[in-house]
């Protein structure tokens, strides 16, 4: 079994990050069915059903909307590389010389048959794009995502569009993430060019960038461990402990997570929010759109009130500033708080933070109208702290600490050599420390008992020995 499988849902949709499909394999659990027979019972039906018609108009009314309906996260490709922030061989740098052969007006022009959307959803963000003919012909299943353009793009320079849509439906149905699998396959490809490993090592392959048959095979054999894939299959952060010396400086994982496709060094907070992930290297448990896309007004001025309370001041302009670190880890406690909230509620990051459509008073009003239980926005607000936090516990008593809210060297040590963002690194230990104070958590990144207790988390306090 790899250790970076995922949790396939629907065929073609994958729970990736973090190997969770190798747990459940460990525990011997191959599926869960799940169908419902009972109706769906609102407390307010009328009311949450005006609410619902309400976000829908906000939703499509913001000015990102058109975009995420015409390309899903492809137009990322695009976006990314003009900000430098689209990691390209293995984070060398955030800048893909060739995007525009993988750009979004070329998936839909060529490549797209459709569109597949959850229940409900005016978004429609997924598009079906089919290669039909060629030795890459494939029906693609719902399609490409940003994520996979650059796992199986830029961070490998591959710019074979077609070798991509196969890819990502040949790992979807081989139940594995592509993230960690364009990951690895990034981190040997480097070794390879480094010298730190050769054909000897690799039983014979040779990794070189954008070799897009290298990248079906690899699959592949990791998949079925082969070879050396069944090395690639325990994951990157493995194989650099393997292999040692050198090749950890090129380890580009967090928590032993591959890191997805941002660089950090063009987006302070996105670099901080990948070192401090509970789940490890991730860009969803903090999504701060506010420096990537904008807030509308009415969220910046909410979220100003409580920003003014901390600093006494407005966070703008250097909140919506992304290479500026100031304020960032606000945002990023702002933001983790909130996808903490959407995450429970099953609810998309597209329409809360993507285009940020809704904020905390339309979910406080939909709790109230599906519960009949009061629910204000601070108490939606002290929800999200509390799972949070709570998460973060769970991690303590498994042995995390701060020692692994770390970035890789790459990011802290190496200026980006590209786009408006050259010269940057991520300043982490600044952003850090404030975060931990934002946080309420002491130099080794354990909360305090004042903040356990203010959240009704006492137990976890007494799990962990925190006391007065
Ligand atoms: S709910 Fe989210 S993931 Fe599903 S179609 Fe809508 S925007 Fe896409």
């Amino acid at each position: 079994m790899a250790r970076i499988a995922s949790i396939m849902v629907d065929r073609d949709n994958a729970v990736s990050r973090s190997g969770l499909g190798c747990v459940m394999g460990s525990k011997k659990l191959k599926a869960v069915a799940v169908h419902g027979s009972k109706p769906i019972r609102l407390h307010n039906k009328y009311k949450f059903y005006e609410l619902a018609v309400a976000a829908h108009k906000k939703m499509l009314s913001h000015r990102f909307a058109g975009d995420v309906i015409r390309y899903g996260t492809t137009i990322l490709v695009d976006l990314m590389n003009k900000i430098a922030r689209y990691p390209t061989r293995n984070f060398q740098s955030g800048y893909f010389e060739k995007y525009e052969k993988l750009s979004a007006e070329v998936l839909r022009e060529r490549y797209r048959v459709g569109e597949v959307a959850c229940f409900g959803c005016p978004y429609h963000c997924k598009k079906r794009h089919m290669v039909r003919s060629g030795k890459y012909a494939c029906d693609g299943g719902h399609g490409l995502e940003y994520e996979t353009l650059d796992a199986y793009g830029g961070r490998i320079g591959n710019d074979d569009i077609e070798a991509i849509i196969y890819a990502n439906q040949l790992t979807n149905r081989l139940g594995m993430d592509t993230d960690n699998v364009g990951g690895v396959i990034g981190f040997m490809t480097e070794l390879f060019e480094k010298g730190i490993i050769d054909e000897k090592f690799t039983g014979g392959i040779k990794f070189r960038w954008g070799d897009p048959e290298l990248l079906v095979k690899m699959i592949r054999m990791i998949a079925y461990k082969e070879g050396i894939g069944k090395l690639l299959a325990e994951g990157t952060h493995r194989v650099a402990q393997k292999i040692g010396g050198e090749a950890l400086k090129y380890d580009m994982t967090v928590k032993g997570v591959d890191i997805p496709a941002q660089d950090g060094r063009a987006q302070k907070s996105m670099g901080l929010s990948h070192a401090v992930a509970n789940r490890g290297a991730d860009h969803l448990t903090s999504a701060e759109f506010l420096s990537e896309v904008g807030w509308p007004d009415a969220i910046i001025e909410r979220f100003d009130n409580l920003a003014k309370k901390i600093y006494g001041r407005s966070i703008m302009p250097e909140g919506a500033d992304r290479l500026d670190p100031k304020f960032k880890p606000l945002m990023v406690v702002e933001s983790e708080n909130f996808a903490a909230v959407a995450d429970s509620l099953v609810v998309c990051k597209f329409s809360t933070h993507w285009p940020p459509a809704l904020y905390y008073p339309d979910i406080a009003k939909a709790l109230t109208y599906a519960t009949g239980i009061s629910f204000n926005e601070e108490d939606v607000r002290r929800i999200g702290e509390r799972i949070y936090i709570l998460e973060r516990c769970y991690n303590l008593r498994e042995g995390y600490s701060s020692r692994d809210d770390r970035l890789p060297e790459r990011f802290l040590k190496e200026p980006a050599p590209a786009g408006p963002c050259k010269g940057h690194v991520v300043e982490l230990d600044e952003m850090l420390r404030e975060y931990y104070r934002l946080r309420g958590y002491d130099e080794n990144g354990y909360p305090s008992y004042e903040k356990l207790k203010s959240l009704d988390l006492l137990e976890a306090a007494k799990e962990l020995n925190i006391t007065q």
